[in-house]
């Protein structure tokens, strides 16, 4: 299937569907801060068919069924069917219950889902099941990938870091490639929900981090990708300037469709978030509600609510991101901005560049 190019002011490149908030783990940086219980207003079997049809109508974009744990939803594999009948590239990102059986690992394949997420924030018992607020997490987790391994799923790898488990990630890399990942997607802490509570690597860690995790690619089986961290594209362009230099091959020309964009996406820009009642927010780490699609169609709401064509201009966006040269490709987080001062179009708080001209004492910076 060949996807025509992206306007990402009409089409989004991916779509999350937080299709419940019901799971029973208690993960410590938990953006739903899910419950064991259904939430009222769930959209239906219907009002997802709908959603997954408006969803396909926009050039088709990546979709994936989050959650809380997906699986807890009676109708996901129905769902699931649905919108791969349709032609939709599928991932699912289950949480780590007794509810991933070999059979239901089987069935997503036999349905076409295209990619499963596993989340694994430590390399051992201890890092991870801390983390995730329960004990036995991180031998199921291992359980649930050899599932996937069996049935030849594809899978990626989703770690969240933090100063709790960042110097755990050489030994994270290693297990990773050993467990056959296709991707090792990398979340930056956004302080929302239950994430308040945990603390951020700092700035300069930030930057040491992405650097280090773009050099691994070179001697790794795996994609290594970024969420939150959009100034991971200018360390990347930096990096291979470098490299280009010192007559080095550039890093990075891995290509795959699941896990990178053809171009830089961020909040809003190319990324699309629906909530479990069908609020449509710009990310699940920015809680700015900008619609409901049970009362507007999904790609009227994406193309011109005011907020999210504001995310969409990265040359309104204040202090030094707005000027940096890097703003169309990055922009900054977009979730961290609104967390740390209140306001979407501030500057990105953890980027240390300082573009060129820019003047310091901006407000923004301080
Ligand atoms: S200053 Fe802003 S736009 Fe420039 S690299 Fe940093 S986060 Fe990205």
């Amino acid at each position: 299937m060949t996807m025509k190019m992206r306007d990402y002011k009409q089409d989004p490149f991916i779509v999350i569907w937080e299709v419940t908030r019901m799971c029973p783990l208690h993960c410590m940086h938990c953006r739903a801060e899910a419950q064991l219980h259904p939430y009222p207003g769930e959209l239906t079997t219907e009002e997802g068919k709908t959603l997954i049809d408006q969803i396909y109508s926009m050039n088709n974009p990546l979709f994936v069924f989050s959650g809380g744990d997906p699986l807890m939803r009676p109708d996901l594999f129905e769902l699931a069917e649905y919108a791969v009948q349709k032609g939709m590239r599928v991932s699912l990102t289950p949480s780590a219950t007794p509810r991933v059986t070999r059979k239901a690992v089987r069935k997503t394949k036999q349905i076409g889902i295209s990619r499963w997420a596993i989340s694994l924030d430590g390399p051992d018992v201890i890092t991870h099941d801390y983390f995730r607020g329960m004990p036995g997490i991180f031998d199921r987790t291992m359980k649930m990938i050899s599932y996937l391994n069996e049935a030849g799923m594809s899978f990626q790898v989703n770690t969240t870091v933090t100063e709790y488990n960042v110097d755990k990630l050489p030994e994270m890399a290693k297990l990773v490639a050993e467990l056959g990942a296709a991707v090792w997607t990398l979340f930056f802490l956004v302080p929302t929900g239950r994430g308040k509570h945990l603390k951020p690597i700092s700035p300069e860690r930030h930057d040491e981090v992405l650097r280090w995790a773009f050099r691994l690619q070179e001697h790794v089986p795996f994609i290594v990708s970024t969420t939150e961290a959009q100034f991971y594209r200018r360390i990347a362009i930096q990096e291979n300037q470098r490299r280009k230099k010192a007559g080095l091959e550039p890093i990075g020309r891995h290509h795959d469709r699941m896990a990178k964009a053809p171009r830089g996406t961020n909040d809003g820009n190319g990324f699309i978030f629906i909530s479990h009642t069908g609020d449509v927010y710009p990310s699940g780490f920015l809680p700015i509600d900008c619609g409901d699609v049970k009362e507007t169609p999904l790609p009227e709401i994406y193309r011109k609510h005011p907020v999210l064509k504001s995310l969409r201009d990265p040359d309104s966006t204040k202090g030094k991101c707005g000027v940096c040269e890097f703003r169309y490709i990055c922009g900054g987080s977009r979730a961290r901005a609104y967390a740390v001062t209140g306001d979407y179009k501030a500057s990105e708080p953890y980027c240390t560049y300082i573009p060129a001209g820019f003047q310091t004492g901006d407000k923004n910076l301080e």
